[in-house]
């Protein structure tokens, strides 16, 4: 019993929280997530597409399809987007999602990259500036916002910024009325290590409001980096377009003007081994920090806290469903805020609140008559773990040990007659997992970090 207290007490330590802040959300950026995006887009390692393992060898824009494929798989696999695949020429393809506001739908603010390329890899140039604006998505899309936002991975950059030029001009036609476009295009390389980017401004529309908007992000949150306001800024890149149909935009990169940008430029040398990763993950939080301040989170609370009898959302004034995540169905009739769950398993709740719609992260929920294993009896280590995590047990060499990811679902299952298991996570994405540890008489579950 002592056992399961304590098991119960740290699952309540890691969610009973309030309502995300926006420093909670600029945490969430991963490094080890925008590398995985960056080996992926830039053929280093594999990426399943389509249901096939693929290499992206080329990003070239008459050899880019499979990478706008990816593009758009991945965004697929985030909620409430919409999700636009725009051809707007025989070649060239943006790929366009959209996370609509739910107090200003018609207010928006457009996060964007280029993904074509010169030549082959082209990590800094611009694989950089797409995993950054894939990062934002997979964390900014489970949040409830206020306005809107554009997620836009432009094609034909490289042969006269032709897609983001498309876009612009169809926006204006429209009549859209977006308040600031943040263009970055190559973010990860600092040679002289001294922190320094660049933000690329011109006195169009509300352009240096913007940017002097990103620099007092630099005090309101805490930032390894240093700003320089290059005014009046390069046209070299997507958001110039957007500059020439009135709009408000920037650019955000590394420090062209202290001549500290990438010396491989627009070759198959620009490879991932040459990013400065700190750099690049400082500077990808930095534009989270924007887009989650301009988004503007609905102050909802979906996180939720276990007990040894039952489940509850900590949100008070919302409607709630309980939801099974390993069928990820909703239960029947469970929705109250406090879940007393009739068998154990992994559950998340629903909250809504008027047009806002949030999940829980999914949580374990075990009071099998089991006891569990005491700390010196159980070993789990490293955690957090990047490469490879080792489950040992003092006591017995016959376990089992199961491996979850956050959502439920099972992804490995390993039985061993020795003293240890090994379990590879290096190519699972940066997140939450649970590991269940169960002999005859004994199970634990353990809340395991993959950085
Ligand atoms: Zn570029």
């Amino acid at each position: 019993m002592k056992s399961i207290l304590s098991f119960v007490f740290i699952l309540t330590i890691f969610s009973a929280s309030k309502a995300q802040t926006n420093q909670d959300i600029i945490n969430l950026v991963h490094s080890d997530s925008l590398l995985l995006t960056v080996n992926q887009l830039t053929g280093e390692v594999s990426s399943t597409i389509n249901g096939s393992d693929e290499i992206i060898t080329n990003r070239e824009y008459q050899n880019n399809d499979l990478a706008a494929d990816y593009i758009i798989e991945r965004l697929e696999g985030y909620n409430n987007l919409t999700i636009e695949d725009q051809a707007f020429n025989t070649s060239g393809r943006n790929v366009i999602a959209t996370q609509l506001g739910k107090t200003n739908p018609d207010d928006i603010y457009i996060i964007c990259a280029h993904y074509d390329s010169v030549a082959d890899y082209c990590a800094d140039d611009n694989a950089t500036g797409v995993a950054t604006v894939l990062e934002i998505a997979r964390i900014l899309s489970e949040q409830c916002l206020d306005n809107t936002i554009i997620y836009a991975l432009w094609d034909e950059e490289e042969i006269g910024l032709l897609g983001a030029n498309y876009y612009a001009t169809q926006a204006a036609l429209n009549g859209d009325n977006i308040l600031g476009v943040l263009n970055i295009d190559m973010m990860g390389y600092d040679g002289d290590e001294d922190n320094v980017f660049d933000i690329d401004v011109r006195p169009i529309a509300n352009s240096v409001d913007m940017a002097t908007d990103l620099e007092n992000l630099l005090t309101t949150y805490t930032f390894d980096l240093t700003s320089t306001v290059v005014n009046p800024g390069t046209t070299a890149s997507d958001h110039s377009r957007f500059w020439n149909q009135g709009y408000t935009a920037v650019l955000v990169g590394e420090s062209w003007e202290n001549n500290d940008q990438t010396p491989f430029y627009h070759s198959s040398l620009d490879r991932t081994s040459t990013l400065d990763v700190s750099y690049f993950h400082e500077l990808a939080k930095f534009i989270m920090a924007y887009m989650v301040t301009k988004g503007n989170l609905v102050d909802v609370d979906n996180s939720v806290s276990v007990s040894a009898s039952d489940i509850s959302s900590n949100d008070t004034s919302g409607t709630y469903q309980w939801y099974n995540c390993e069928t990820n169905l909703p239960l029947s009739g469970e929705t109250n805020q406090v879940f007393t769950p009739a068998t154990d398993g992994v559950y998340k709740v629903q909250v809504t609140s008027g047009d806002c719609i949030e999940f829980s992260e999914c949580v374990i929920f075990s009071t099998l008559g089991l006891d569990e294993f005491d700390s010196a009896e159980l070993r789990v280590f490293p955690n957090p773990v990047i490469d490879e995590v080792e489950v040992s047990l003092t006591s017995t060499n016959q376990f089992e040990v199961n491996l979850y990811d956050v959502s439920g679902k099972l992804l490995k299952q390993l039985e061993d007659q020795s003293d240890a298991v090994q379990i590879k996570m290096k190519d699972l994405p940066s997140g939450v997992y649970f590991l269940k540890i169960n002999t005859l008489d004994k199970s634990s579950t353990i809340k395991l970090i993959k950085n």
